[in-house]
C-alpha cells in the first residue's frame, strides 16, 4: 500500500496466539489495507491468515449475449479496474508478507467460501458487511454455514460512514427520505482506523486448492479488446490514496467546492474528484477521506457546507445507502413504496439509440459515448442523459437507463445508482417533473464551442460552432465541408425535444395529479377511520 495513510501506529502481528488459529480474510469490496477493520481484526488474532478473493462468474466470466464486452453484470472496462485493484492489493500483501489468494467461485463465491473454510481448518471468518441484496444473500448462506460449524465471523461495517441499520433505527424503523432529516439523525461518524502494519501473519497452508495469481483480463476469457480509447483511470488503493492526496493539496477547492457549480463537460481535468470508481470498491475508505475533508475544513475556517459541499457529497452517499437499505424492492417500480407508478413506454429502438449513442443530440451522445469508453462521467451529464431516457423526451423506464448505468459505469453501485435514476426520474425524493435539462442548451451553457463532443463524437469535429449542438440545422453545404452529412454519418434527432418533452410534462402531470387524488382518498378514509373509532 502507498504510505500516504498515515499512521498512529505502527503493527507487526502482535504476538503468537496460544492456539493454532486460522482466519479467513474475504475481500469483496473493501479492496484496501488502510481503515479494513476485518483486516485488523483478522491479523491480530490469527496465526496464518489466508487473504481470499472468489472470482463471481456474474461479474467476471465472458458472456457473449450481453450488450457489450464483458459478463453479465459488469463491462470490460469495469472488470479490468477490478483486476488492477486487486494486482494491487496482491502487490500490497506481498510487501508485508502475505499474499492475495484468488478462487475460482463455483455458483456464487458463498459457496467456494463455505468449502474452502472446512479445507483450510479456518476458525476465524472475517470480512465486511454488504448492504446490497446481493451481498446479503452471501452473507447469509456464509454466516449460516460458519454457525453450523462452530466457526467465528466478524463482520463489520466499513464501507460506509455510518451504519444504515443504526440510522434506521433512530428513525422508528424508518429510513429517512430527505437528506435533511438523515443529516439530522446521522451525527458525526467514526474516524478511520489510524494504524499501518509492517507485517502481516503468513499464509497458512494451501493445500491443493485450485489458487490463482490475480487474472490477467485474457485469462479470463477476454481475447478481443475492441476498445481503441481506454479509461483514463487506473484501479487500486495506491492509485485512489494518490489521487485524494491530489485533491487534498487544493485547499482553496475544496473549502470552495459546490456541486452544481462544475463544469460537466470538463473531461481533460474533470470538475470533481473521480474517486468515485475508488469507493466503489472500497479502495479508498469513506471514512478516512471523510477524515481528511474534515481537517481541511480545520485549516481553512470558511468552507461551503452540506448538501453542496465536498464532504456534502459524501453524505449523499449515505444517504442513498441507508433508503436503499431501508426500503423493499428500492431496485423496481412495482412494490416500491416511495416510487411514483409511471406508465413509462416500451421502445427498444429508442432506448439502443440512447444506449449507443446515437440519438441526433451531441451533448447526449457524447455522454453515452464518454460512458462506453471511460466508464465515468460528471454527475450533471449524468443528470442530463438520464433526464433525457426518461421524463425529459423518451419516456423509458428509469429501471432500463439503471441497468446500462449499472453494467457500464466504474463506480457502479447498487444503492447511488438506483437512488439516483429514482430521482432523476422524479420517481422519488424529486418531484420538479417540470424542469426539464434541454438537450442542446444546457451542455452549450458550460462548452459553447462542443470540445467534450468533438472529443468524444469525431465525426463532429469539424463542424462550425454554430452547429455543433444541432448539426441537423446546419447547411448541406456545411455538412459536406465538414464531411458529415446528417442522416448518413450522424443520425438525426430522435424526437424533437419540443415536442416530446410538452408530451412527457402531460404525461407526468397526469400521474402526479392521481398519485395526490390517491394520498388524499387515503387520508380522508383514515380520518372516517379515526372517527368511527372515537365514537364507538
Ligand atoms: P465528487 O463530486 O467528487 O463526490 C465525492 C463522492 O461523493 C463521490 O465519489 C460519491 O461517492 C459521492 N457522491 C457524489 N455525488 C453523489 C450523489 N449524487 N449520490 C450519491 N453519492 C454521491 N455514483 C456512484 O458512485 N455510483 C453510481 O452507480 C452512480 N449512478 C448515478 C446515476 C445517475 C442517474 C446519477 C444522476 C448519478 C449517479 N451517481 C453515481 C452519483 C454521482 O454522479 C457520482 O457519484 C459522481 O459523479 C462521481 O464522481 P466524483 O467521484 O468525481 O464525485
Amino acid at each position: 500500500m502507498a504510505s500516504e495513510a498515515a499512521a498512529s501506529s505502527i503493527s507487526s502481528f502482535p504476538r503468537r496466539l496460544a492456539m493454532e488459529s486460522n482466519a479467513l480474510l474475504w475481500f469483496r469490496k473493501g479492496l484496501r489495507i488502510h481503515d479494513n477493520p476485518a483486516l485488523d481484526y483478522a491479523r491480530r488474532e490469527s496465526n496464518n491468515l489466508f487473504p481470499v478473493f472468489v472470482i463471481d462468474p456474474r461479474y467476471l466470466h465472458p458472456d457473449s449475449s450481453a450488450f457489450s464486452l464483458g459478463s453479465t453484470r459488469a463491462g470490460i472496462n469495469r472488470i479490468r479496474f477490478l483486476l488492477e485493484c486487486l494486482s494491487d492489493l496482491d502487490s500490497s500483501l506481498r510487501r508485508l508478507g502475505s499474499r492475495l489468494l484468488v478462487l475460482r467461485g463455483d455458483s456464487d463465491p458463498a459457496s467456494a467460501i463455505c468449502r474452502i473454510v472446512k479445507e483450510w481448518k479456518i476458525r476465524k471468518l472475517c470480512f465486511e458487511y454488504d448492504t446490497e441484496p446481493y451481498g446479503q444473500e452471501l452473507d447469509r448462506k456464509v454466516k449460516d454455514f460458519a454457525s453450523k460449524h462452530g466457526i467465528e465471523v466478524f463482520c463489520p461495517v466499513s464501507h460506509t460512514l455510518f451504519n444504515p441499520a443504526d440510522v434506521i433505527g433512530k428513525n422508528g424503523g424508518k429510513p429517512p427520505l430527505t437528506y435533511q432529516s438523515f443529516i439530522a439523525l446521522a451525527g458525526k461518524p467514526e474516524g478511520p482506523l489510524e494504524v499501518t502494519y509492517s507485517e502481516l501473519p503468513p499464509v497458512g497452508n494451501v493445500g491443493e486448492s485450485e489458487l490463482l495469481t490475480v487474472p490477467t483480463i485474457e485469462e479470463l476469457g477476454y481475447k478481443e479488446m475492441i476498445e481503441e480509447e481506454f479509461p483514463p483511470f487506473r484501479g487500486g488503493e495506491s492509485e485512489a490514496l494518490r489521487r485524494l492526496k491530489e485533491v487534498l493539496k487544493d485547499k482553496e477547492w475544496i473549502a470552495n467546492f459546490e456541486k452544481p457549480k462544475g463544469d460537466p463537460s470538463a473531461f481533460l481535468k474533470p470538475a470533481t474528484t473521480v474517486l468515485s470508481p475508488y469507493l466503489k470498491f472500497g479502495c479508498l475508505s469513506s471514512r478516512y477521506f471523510y477524515q481528511r475533508l474534515h481537517n481541511v475544513y480545520q485549516i481553512v475556517g470558511k468552507h461551503t457546507s452540506p448538501p453542496v459541499s465536498l464532504l456534502g457529497q459524501l453524505l449523499w452517499r449515505e444517504f442513498f445507502y441507508t433508503v436503499a437499505f431501508g426500503t423493499p424492492n428500492f431496485d423496481q417500480m412495482i412494490g416500491n413504496k416511495i416510487c411514483k407508478q409511471v406508465p413509462w413506454r416500451e421502445d427498444e429502438a429508442l432506448l439502443v439509440a440512447w444506449r449507443e449513442g446515437r440519438t441526433g443530440y451531441p451533448w447526449i451522445d457524447a455522454i453515452m459515448i464518454q460512458l462506453k469508453k471511460w466508464g465515468w462521467m460528471h454527475h450533471l451529464a449524468r443528470h442530463s442523459v438520464a433526464c433525457f431516457l426518461t421524463r425529459g423526451d423518451l419516456f423509458i423506464h428509469w429501471e432500463k437507463g439503471r441497468d446500462v448505468f449499472e453494467r457500464l459505469l466504474l463506480d457502479s453501485d447498487w444503492a447511488i445508482n438506483n437512488g439516483n435514476w429514482l430521482w432523476l426520474s422524479s420517481s422519488a425524493f424529486f418531484n420538479q417533473y417540470y424542469r426539464i435539462y434541454s438537450p442542446i442548451s444546457f451542455g452549450k451553457k458550460y462548452d459553447p464551442d462542443g470540445k467534450y463532443i468533438r472529443h468524444f463524437i469525431p465525426v463532429l469535429k469539424d463542424i462550425p460552432n454554430e452547429y455543433v449542438y444541432e448539426p441537423w440545422t446546419a447547411p448541406l453545404s456545411v455538412q459536406r465541408k465538414a464531411n458529415c452529412i446528417i442522416g448518413k454519418d450522424y443520425p438525426r434527432p430522435v424526437v424533437s425535444h419540443d415536442t416530446a418533452s410538452k408530451e412527457c410534462k402531460k404525461k407526468m402531470g397526469e400521474v402526479y395529479a392521481k398519485d395526490r387524488s390517491m394520498k388524499s382518498c387515503k387520508k380522508e378514509s383514515s380520518k372516517s377511520a379515526t372517527l368511527r373509532k372515537r365514537k364507538k
